[in-house]
């Protein structure tokens, strides 16, 4: 290396120069042979002349370098990047610099496939990264929209569920621990109390009748049923209000009604509270009397027909009612038969003359 020496511009005093010894320890090997050995990569230095000055391998030092692709980019341009083909064939990406005071160019390379693997593992360690962080947030706000949202799932379906006997319990294990929970829980239990009375109201006036009171044909089946499947036996007393008829042509269908209303409440009096008062029919009733001693059945019977006898309803005069008995399971096992032989008893009564009680039993009472 030299360098001409000047006094001012022009005066031209003489020259230093120097010797590196590019085998040996030098300050280029000091600077530059620090281990950038990092996945590859190398750094070397070429002058003008694109001779190696300096390389991590001191056997290329010294070398031109030819068949580098890069190399007319790279004394073109000075300072920059390029991908190229070194020497052996390798292809690198190298960065390059110029030092303009020397003429040399300083050249930093490593082989694409050893960055780009370092890349790629890069990425997919980001990318797994990224992965389980965003599950951990999914399953975190998974897990809180569910454990929000989990009362008010349960309050909505059981809103569809009602009619179940039990669902004012289920509705009462929903823990209210929120406002929005505690107002819909309240109002299901609300709703749900008002649907159980309108049931009971509408079985209500589905099984009875509505002038008299009384349970309608409906009703009578129904306890007939359940007087069936737990075998309690009965007696079927039918009952019809002689020459009614003729109440309703003489004092019109609303002073009949009356009657009827009368006979119904007059029963309800004469009965006992678990005997099944019914209005089996126009101005036909039945009661299903829960004993099966005759003589219960015919008292009662009797009590019946003497307080309608003497019963004075809005001076219609004297009204009376026949009365027919029949006994479940002793006249038949079959119900339908049972009140069948109860009405038949029913019309003995009328050709007997009417005001009088007729059984299957014969009474002495
Ligand atoms: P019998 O002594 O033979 O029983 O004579 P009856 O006149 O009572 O004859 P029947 O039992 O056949 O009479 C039925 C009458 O009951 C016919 C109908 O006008 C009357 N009736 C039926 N349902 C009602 C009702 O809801 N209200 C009133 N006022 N009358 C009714
Ligand atoms: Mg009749
Ligand atoms: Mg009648």
């Amino acid at each position: 290396m030299s360098q001409p020496v000047y006094h001012g511009k022009d005066n031209y005093l003489g020259m230093i120069s120097g010797t590196i010894y590019l085998q040996r320890k030098n300050l280029l090997n000091t600077m530059l042979n620090t281990q950038y050995d990092y996945k590859k990569s190398y750094m070397y230095v070429i002058d003008q002349h694109n001779r190696i000055i300096f390389h991590p391998d001191k056997n290329r030092i010294g070398e031109k370098i030819v068949n580098n692709t890069g190399l007319d980019y790279i004394n073109q341009h000075k300072n920059g990047s390029i991908r190229l083909k070194n020497s052996l064939g390798i292809d690198n990406l190298a960065g390059f610099a110029h030092i303009p005071s020397v003429n040399w160019i300083v050249i930093s390379q490593q082989p694409t496939d050893a960055l780009l693997a370092q890349a790629h593992t890069l990425l997919f360690k980001v990318s797994v990264g990224i992965f389980i962080f965003y599950l951990f947030i999914f399953l975190l706000v998974w897990w809180i929209s569910n454990f929000i949202s989990s009362p008010l799932n349960r309050l909505a379906k059981m809103a569809s569920m009602l009619n179940q006997h039990d669902i004012q319990d289920k509705i009462k294990k929903v823990d209210p621990w929120y406002f929005e929970v505690l107002k819909f829980r309240t109002s299901l239990l609300l709703s749900s109390e008002n649907f159980r009375n309108r049931i009971t109201e509408l079985k209500q006036h589905v099984n009875t009748d509505p002038l008299t009171g009384l349970y309608n044909r409906r009703g009578m089946e129904v306890f007939l049923k359940e007087l069936v499947n737990t075998q309690t036996a009965f007696a079927a007393l039918a009952i019809d209000i002689d020459f009614f008829k003729k109440i309703n042509d003489q004092y019109g269908h609303d002073q009949g009604d009356v009657v009827l209303k009368t006979l119904a409440q007059i029963m309800q009096t004469n009965f006992r509270e678990h005997d099944i008062c019914c209005r089996s029919g126009g101005e036909e009733f039945l009661v299903l009397m829960t004993t099966a001693d005759p003589l219960v059945a015919h008292k009662a019977a009797e009590r019946l027909r003497l307080t309608m006898q003497d019963n004075q309803i809005n001076q219609m005069g004297q009204i009376t009612i026949s009365i027919g008995i029949a006994f479940w399971p002793k006249d038949a096992v079959d119900v339908a038969a049972v009140l069948k032989i109860a009405d038949n008893k029913l019309y003995e009564a009328k050709h007997s003359g009417r005001n009088c009680i007729r059984s299957t039993v014969k009474s002495s009472a």
